[in-house]
């Protein structure tokens, strides 16, 4: 009888490659969706291979407590997820930190609940590594690795990262409270590469659809991100289910790069297509102009120009993850966008 995983978010960007692989590797997988009514919001994964004997779809919510424990009953692992990952949000409190924060505690409280759990890997992020850029500086470091919790976001600055930083605290406090389940926790950088889901709110999506719009086309600011692909995110969460002497947090980043790079990138692999950024807009300048990009004066003193760097080495020698190189990526995604178009 083949094991059951439930994979909360399995609907998503970088769910929807976890859950083609979980049923390429012959398991039965549950995904939770918030209604069943919304069919555009799942329809796509009714394409992947094994979807027609081996995937089951719930209905559940992070905010409903208790909505979670009848898709985790039979679970052998909970590959949890789910977690809005957005920059475009009217409420920080009610639109990222209490899904996140609370959504947490209801997936890993079924987990607990649940007579068949043994594992749960959690999704968590650089994000809850480090708030900015400038933190490395500031705490004197020459590269964040896996000790690193951020202690510089809040509600009001980064609250993105601040939502991923209290969910990763509260799933280490809850697995601390309970002897039946193990937990590991993935720590992705920036995610980049092809979509399998059609309406996923994703910032990766949003990041590339802006790019090769025009947004930046009179200048990109010069941000360095830690970056990777989403088959590799999912692969590594495949592979920390199913290795069950693996514990701890994992960072995932193939390499740092600034946003002229993947210009660079882009603009050798498919010349004067798109309405490329063509330099580095000044510091000085995103001061006046930040309220366009959404990016708030303090985050642009905090961020643009400083550079980053991650220590990988858990995820390559222990986890075994080999990452698949940053071009690749890139072409692979743009080449997705243009047959979109
Ligand atoms: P995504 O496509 O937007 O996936 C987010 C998932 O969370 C979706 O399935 C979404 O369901 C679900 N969700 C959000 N709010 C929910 C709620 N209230 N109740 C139930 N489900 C809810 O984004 P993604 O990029 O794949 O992100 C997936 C995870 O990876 C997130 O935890 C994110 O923080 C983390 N992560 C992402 C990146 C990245 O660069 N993409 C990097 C590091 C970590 P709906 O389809 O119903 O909206």
């Amino acid at each position: 009888m083949q094991k059951i995983i439930l994979v909360t978010g399995g609907n998503g960007y970088i769910g929807s490659w976890v859950v083609r692989e979980l049923l390429e590797n012959g398991y039965r997988v549950r995904v939770p969706v918030r209604s069943l009514a919304q069919t555009d919001k799942y329809k796509h994964m009714s394409n992947l291979p094994g979807s027609s004997n081996l995937l089951e779809f719930f209905e559940a919510d992070l905010l409903v407590d208790g909505s979670f424990d009848n898709a985790a009953e039979g679970a052998h692992a909970i590959i949890h997820m789910a977690s809005p990952f957005t920059l475009r949000f009217r409420n920080p409190l009610t639109d990222l930190v209490e899904p996140a924060v609370k959504g947490t505690r209801n997936v890993l409280n079924a987990a607990s609940k649940s007579s068949t759990v043994k594992r749960v890997v959690f999704t968590s992020s650089v994000a809850a590594v480090h708030g900015d850029n400038i933190d490395m500086h500031e705490l004197g470091l020459t590269e964040f690795t896996e000790d690193n919790f951020n202690k510089t976001s809040s509600l009001w600055h980064q609250p993105y990262s601040f939502s991923k930083v209290e969910a990763e605290r509260e799933a280490w406090m809850i697995y601390k409270s309970q002897q039946k389940w193990n937990l590991v926790v993935i720590n992705p950088a920036l995610v980049m590469g092809p979509s399998l889901a059609k309406k996923s709110n994703s910032e990766s999506l949003q990041i590339m659809n802006d790019l090769l719009s025009g947004k930046y086309r009179l200048g990109a600011p010069e941000l360095f991100f830690g970056f990777v692909d989403v088959r590799d995110v999912a692969h590594a969460h495949v592979l920390a289910m199913e290795n069950e002497t693996l514990n701890g947090r994992f960072i995932i980043a193939e390499r740092i790069a600034s946003i002229m790079d993947l210009v660079k990138v882009i603009n050798q692999n498919f010349p004067r297509q798109f309405k490329l950024p063509k330099m580095v807009a000044p510091k000085f300048l995103l001061y006046l102009v930040s309220w366009m990009f959404g990016l708030s004066p303090k985050f642009v003193a905090r961020n643009i120009g400083f550079r980053i760097a991650y220590n990988t080495s858990r995820s390559r020698r222990v986890l075994g993850l080999l990452y698949t190189p940053l071009e690749k990526t890139i072409t692979d995604m743009v080449n997705q966008f243009k047959s979109n178009r």
